[in-house]
């Protein structure tokens, strides 16, 4: 329930710690330290509506276990899940800090229930994830929820509305925190912080950095709050960054989703059992490379680089039950030209292409489930799995435009949660985590469920790290 009173703060006081952020990282941070025995404030920039940031929108998280539970169809351990890091980032990772982090994260189940997270078995469906994603009751709305009422029970004190603008800081020890609250500037002084506000992706300014214009026809998936404030201000007072401002987790979403904070029900699944074509109705990779899971955040970046910003995803009759429906229905004609015109495409281009890919089939049994290699011959760019003909009306299309989740250019940090600054020393009371180090471990590619773990595994450190760093002080 929203509550009634907002906590008094009397700026003169020092806080132990101070939390920056309102999503799972900072939530994990603020609980551990909490029970740790600091007086902890955390400051959430959304109003309490909106709180939770892209946290709210997940689903699951991705974790480490010895066998099967009651949501858990089987075992998954460090070396299958390393190995499935690899596979996603290409190499692209700090090796020991990923397995400390797969390591860490077999403690989090168990945590997370004793913090109010209630898990249940994974749906069927497009993302093969029951064996080793953990499913939030509730998705995490839920779980942002069961914590903020944890960090309530705990005396955090917590702002909504409190958006931190600036730091106080020279080598690398933090003294106060500049905060816009609901219009008032506070200065809010505190003996160890925690930076975990997400990543920048809500900057469309910044993200045109590395994008150019082409970042006007992004659509940001999650919070209109994550613009990266706190890092821009960190960066610029010493703290060293890893990963590459233009790597990000972008997938392919359907582009009549609101500009911000549309969540999943606007991603779209059904790329691999169809075909996808740019505005000259021209296929440009291949639908069907793998799972879905292991590719739909390349295919954010793949939209992107077509003219508009803008595909097309299209299927017929014998695949529309295949994949989680999306929230808004497709656009459906009784033939291909048909739907060419009622998606703007050129009729006779779109044919071609169809007829194209249609002679380039092959019999063969088709399988959802698994990498039934019906491929395409002859065909460029090949479709290497599930490429049946589109040849059975009605006809579907669902136009899609990069959905950007969250960006990885971070601080960079140890496995203490210790934010390191450019001269490669920790700082001596900052700490970090969640989207905001995501790029020491991420750096590119994505698998599904990890930024949760990212974010559990070192929003826990950090909480504990900071409480440890009171008593040296
Ligand atoms: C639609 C969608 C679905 C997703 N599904 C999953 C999933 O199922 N599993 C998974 O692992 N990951 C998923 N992710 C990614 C996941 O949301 C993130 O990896 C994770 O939530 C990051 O947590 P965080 O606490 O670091 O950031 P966030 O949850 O984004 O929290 C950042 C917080 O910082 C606050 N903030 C920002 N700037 C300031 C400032 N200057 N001052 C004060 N506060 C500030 C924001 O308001 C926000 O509350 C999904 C993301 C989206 C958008």
């Amino acid at each position: 329930m929203k509550p009634t009173q907002e906590p008094r703060i009397d700026p003169s006081e020092t806080f132990d710690v101070l939390v920056i952020g309102g999503g799972n990282a900072a939530l994990c941070a603020a609980m551990t330290a909490s029970e740790a025995g600091a007086r902890v404030v955390l400051l959430e920039a959304s109003p309490w509506e909106f709180r939770g940031g892209n946290s709210r929108h997940t689903r699951n998280l991705r974790y480490m276990h010895r066998s099967a539970n009651g949501f858990l169809t089987g075992p998954y351990l460090e070396d299958e899940f390393f190995k499935d890091l690899l596979l996603v980032t290409k190499g692209n990772t700090n090796e020991d800090l990923a397995r400390f982090t797969i390591r860490e994260s077999a403690e989090v189940g168990d945590w997370m229930m004793a913090h109010g997270v209630r898990f249940q078995p994974s749906m069927r469906g497009t993302l093969h994830l029951s064996r080793t994603n953990a499913f939030f009751r509730g998705g995490g709305k839920a779980l942002v929820n069961a914590y903020y009422a944890t960090c309530e029970r705990l005396g955090v004190k917590i702002l909504y509305d409190a958006e931190v603008t600036d730091l106080d800081m020279s080598d690398g020890l933090f003294r106060s925190a500049t905060v816009n609250h609901k219009g008032t500037v506070l200065q809010l002084r505190a003996r160890c912080m925690i930076a975990a506000s997400g990543g920048f992706q809500a900057d469309l300014e910044w993200l045109k950095r590395s994008w150019g214009e082409a970042a006007d026809n992004f659509i940001v998936r999650g919070s209109p709050y994550d613009k990266g404030v706190v890092l821009r201000v960190l960066r610029e007072k010493g703290a060293d960054t890893v990963g590459d401002p233009s790597q990000c987790h972008c997938v392919a979403i359907d582009a009549r989703a609101p500009k911000y904070d549309g969540g999943i029900v606007t991603r779209l699944d059904c790329v691999p059992f169809g075909i996808c074509v740019n505005k000259e109705a021209k296929r440009f990779y291949n639908e069907g490379e793998e799972f879905w899971p292991k590719r739909y955040a390349i295919w954010g970046r793949l939209v992107a680089q077509q003219q508009g910003q803008t595909a097309y995803s299209i299927i017929d009759a014998k695949s529309i039950d295949l994949f989680m429906p999306s929230v808004f229905p497709p656009i459906e004609a009784g033939s291909i030209k048909e739907l060419a015109h009622k998606l703007g495409l050129d009729p006779d281009s779109l044919e071609s292409t169809i007829q194209e890919y249609n002679a380039a089939t092959t019999p063969g049994a088709f399988d959802s489930n698994a990498l039934d290699g019906l491929a395409t011959t002859g065909l460029e760019p090949i479709k290497s799995n599930w490429a049946r003909p589109i040849d059975t009306a009605p006809f579907y299309g669902y136009p899609l435009r990069p959905g950007i989740t969250f960006t990885y250019l971070s601080l960079k940090i140890d496995e203490q949660a210790r934010m390191l600054m450019q001269d490669g020393k920790p700082s001596k009371n900052i700490f970090a985590a969640g989207e905001l180090v995501s790029g020491n471990i991420l750096g590119q590619g994505y698998m599904a469920g990890f930024g949760m773990t990212i974010g559990t595994v070192f929003g826990r450190i950090a909480g504990k790290e900071s409480a440890k760093c009171l008593q040296k002080s």
